[in-house]
This record gives C-alpha cells, sequence and structure tokens, in this order.
C-alpha cells in the first residue's frame, strides 16, 4: 500500500502513555490491513484531556483510546454513549461519526471474545477478583454475553458490594459478593475465575492472588488479566492444578480488534495483532 499524504489519525490519550503497548498493535495492523491510518500514542494528564479531545476534533482525528486516568471523565466530553459504556460508566474508545464523538467500552468485549475459545459464557458461573475497571467491564459484559451469575471478591468488601449489585440491576445476570477471607476455594457452581487485579504484573511475577489450587482440578476456566507476562503465577499455577487457562494478552488483542473495527469498519487479523503485543511485550 502507498501512504498518503495524509493519513486519518486515531491515537491514544493516557499518563504512562509510554508503558502502553497498544501503538505496537495498531502500527502492524494497519499495515496488515493496507489500511492508510495511523495511531498516536499522546501522555495527556487530567488537565490536558479537554484540550486533547478539542484537539482530535480540530484535526480531525477518527476517533482515540482513553485509558487511566481518563477513562470516566472522557464522558463529559462526548455526544453519546454505548449501553456498557454507560453501565460501566467508562469509556476506552471514542469513535467520529456523523452524530458526534461515540463513546464504548471495549475491554469487556475484548475480554468475552478471549474467553469464548474456552468456554461459553451463556449461562456460566463465573468469579471475578477485584473491583476495578476492569473487573466492571468484565462483569457487565460477561453478564450480557449471558452469564448466569457473577460473583465479586474484592478485599474492599463495600466495593465488591457495588459492582454485584450494578451487575444485578443492569444485566439479566444475578450478582453476589464472594466472601473473601483466605485462600479462594473455588466451588462448584463456578465455571469461570477471572483475576481482575494487577497481582502478578511485572516486576512483581512471584506474586498471585491465593486459592485452594485443589478445588481448580475439575476443568475450571481461569483467565488472568495481566497482559505482562502472560504467563502469570496464577495461570502456571492454575494449569498444574488441572485448570484450563486465558492469559490477558487475549483482551488487550480482542479489544484493540474491536477499536480498529470500530473506528475503520475493517476485521483486522487477530493473529498479526497477537504477533506484534508478544514481540512488543517480550
Ligand atoms: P483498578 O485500580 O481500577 O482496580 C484494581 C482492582 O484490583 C481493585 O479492586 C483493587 O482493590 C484490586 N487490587 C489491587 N491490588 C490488590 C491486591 N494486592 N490484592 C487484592 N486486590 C487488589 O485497576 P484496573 O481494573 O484498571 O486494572 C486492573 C488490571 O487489569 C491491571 O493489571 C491492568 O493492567 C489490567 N488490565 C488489562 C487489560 C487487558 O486488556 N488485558 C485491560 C484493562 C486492564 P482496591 O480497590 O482495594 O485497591
Amino acid at each position: 500500500m502507498k501512504r498518503s499524504f495524509l493519513p486519518e489519525i486515531v491515537g491514544s490519550f493516557s499518563t504512562g502513555a509510554a508503558a502502553n503497548p497498544t501503538v505496537a498493535m495498531m502500527a502492524a495492523s494497519f499495515a496488515h490491513e493496507q489500511l492508510d491510518w495511523i495511531y498516536v500514542n499522546c501522555e495527556v494528564d487530567v488537565d490536558g484531556l479537554g484540550p486533547a479531545v478539542e484537539g482530535a476534533q480540530a484535526m480531525g482525528w477518527r476517533g482515540f483510546n482513553c485509558s487511566i486516568p481518563h477513562k470516566r471523565r472522557v464522558i463529559e466530553y462526548v455526544d453519546s454513549i454505548s449501553d456498557t459504556a454507560r453501565i460501566c460508566q467508562a469509556v476506552n474508545c471514542v469513535v467520529r461519526t456523523s452524530d458526534g464523538w461515540v463513546g464504548h467500552n471495549t475491554d469487556g468485549v475484548g475480554f468475552v471474545d478471549s474467553v469464548r475459545s474456552a468456554i461459553d459464557p451463556d449461562g456460566a458461573g463465573v468469579l471475578v477478583v477485584g473491583a476495578g475497571g476492569a473487573a466492571h467491564a468484565i462483569a457487565v459484559e460477561i453478564a450480557r454475553a449471558g452469564a448466569a451469575r457473577v460473583e465479586v471478591a474484592a478485599r474492599d468488601r463495600r466495593r465488591a458490594e457495588q459492582l454485584a449489585e450494578l451487575v444485578d440491576a443492569a444485566t439479566s445476570a444475578s450478582g453476589g459478593v464472594f466472601a473473601w477471607d483466605g485462600p479462594i476455594s473455588v466451588p462448584a457452581r463456578v465455571d469461570l475465575v477471572v483475576n481482575a487485579t494487577p497481582v502478578g504484573m511485572t516486576p512483581k511475577t512471584d506474586e498471585m492472588i491465593e486459592f485452594d489450587f485443589d478445588s481448580m482440578s475439575r476443568g475450571l476456566v481461569v483467565a488472568d488479566v495481566v497482559p505482562n507476562p502472560a504467563t502469570t503465577m496464577l495461570l502456571r499455577t492454575a494449569e498444574q492444578a488441572g485448570a484450563r487457562t486465558i492469559d490477558g494478552r487475549g483482551m488487550l488483542v480482542n479489544q484493540a480488534a474491536e477499536n480498529i473495527r470500530l473506528w475503520t469498519g475493517a476485521e483486522p487479523d487477530r493473529t498479526a495483532l497477537r504477533s506484534a503485543l508478544d514481540a512488543a511485550l517480550e
């Protein structure tokens, strides 16, 4: 493909942008799909969000990702939001349309896409550990994908209760709080366990949420949101105990694919995205 002198522009606004590998996936995918698009990864602090969105508007950007700390506040700057973004009150992907900026939340979609290779969410019992942004997106989207029950374990019980209440109120799944006071023994009603905390992430790769791993021997599916390392200590230990495991890179790849689809209309090759992510993080 011959690049024009005026490619379509998308990008990202966050702090800690230098550690965000999404730009590597986007560049590789745009080249692979022969799209004359570029992705600009920008360091934008809290006060810079409004001017950044105005700048994107003025420069004709086709959309942008928002990461920490902007996922909630960006809602003030968009013209409408998707159902999942409204339920989670968080937006990570903004798309320019003829009706203005539309905010989406693709974190949860990316997660659900990545677990489908191991489990059908329809009717599943899910235990989510953590009650932050990733946990919200995952709990809501897996419930919208048909999960029967979503239980939440968090060290701050009040946050677990709030997320469980949200699942109950906004989706057809039943939400519940999972009492967490020691190594988690996974009950038979749970088919999928998700670590939605940063525990185990580089550089603290020898840490993990404590489980009674004997309770995982029945072919339970264990997923981690941590993208680096790909195989966290939790996933390694769960696999040794007999669980099937899903790494956090799949979630990143699938949400990037969803973002590209929303911006460009193309269905990008996910293998190319995964290869680019692995290369960027190794
Ligand atoms: P938040 O800060 O919003 O939430 C983190 C959650 O983890 C909170 O519930 C927090 O509890 C809990 N937590 C943190 N440390 C511990 C601990 N030592 N023990 C128990 N619970 C703990 O972060 P996010 O939800 O945005 O991100 C969480 C992880 O998900 C990060 O590692 C991030 O990189 C990853 N992520 C991965 C994505 C992917 O595509 N793979 C996408 C988005 C995020 P408390 O409230 O008590 O502090």
